[in-house]
């Protein structure tokens, strides 16, 4: 199973911010819109990432004050992106030595979607549970 098959069934809205945006309105969203993470996109070009993970962070840092900084202050900046034609194994691969759950797709520079770790893990599970019916069917045809 491949990236592609991932964003075949769940679709390529990706929610965005810019880098002005700020941690409130980023929170607001993030609550809204059950996700984990936004994008941060400057003149349509990815800039960076913020997740929960970095809210958290703003707050322990700077406590009720982190709602006024802006999405620039608390992305990160190098974002690892993955190819539609990337294997499960390889964003499973990626996320773990990463460490976060999240990976844009993009292709020629296009951005396509963006896949969770929870997507990876639903489409292995369907994966692992194909192969299993394959194997009881050839064990019961022999
Ligand atoms: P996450 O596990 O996705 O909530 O993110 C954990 C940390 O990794 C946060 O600091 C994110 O900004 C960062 N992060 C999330 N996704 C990516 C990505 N694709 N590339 C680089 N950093 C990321």
């Amino acid at each position: 199973m491949f990236v592609s098959d991932i964003l075949s069934q769940k679709g390529g809205l990706v929610h965005t911010v810019t880098p002005a945006t700020s941690v409130g309105q980023v929170a607001q969203q993030l609550s809204l819109r059950r996700i984990g993470s936004v994008l941060v996109l400057d003149d349509e070009a990815v800039a960076g990432i913020v997740s929960e993970r970095d809210l958290v962070r703003a707050f322990a840092s700077h406590g009720a004050a982190a709602m006024e900084l802006e999405a620039r202050h608390v992305m990160t900046r190098d974002v690892v992106t993955c190819d539609p034609d990337d294997s499960i194994d390889r964003v499973m691969e990626l996320m773990t030595r990463g460490r976060f759950r999240h990976l844009p797709v993009v292709r020629h520079g296009e951005l396509l979607g963006v896949i969770s770790i929870g997507d990876v893990v639903k489409a292995r599970l369907e994966e692992t549970r194909h192969e299993t019916e394959a194997l009881k069917a050839y064990i019961v045809a022999g």
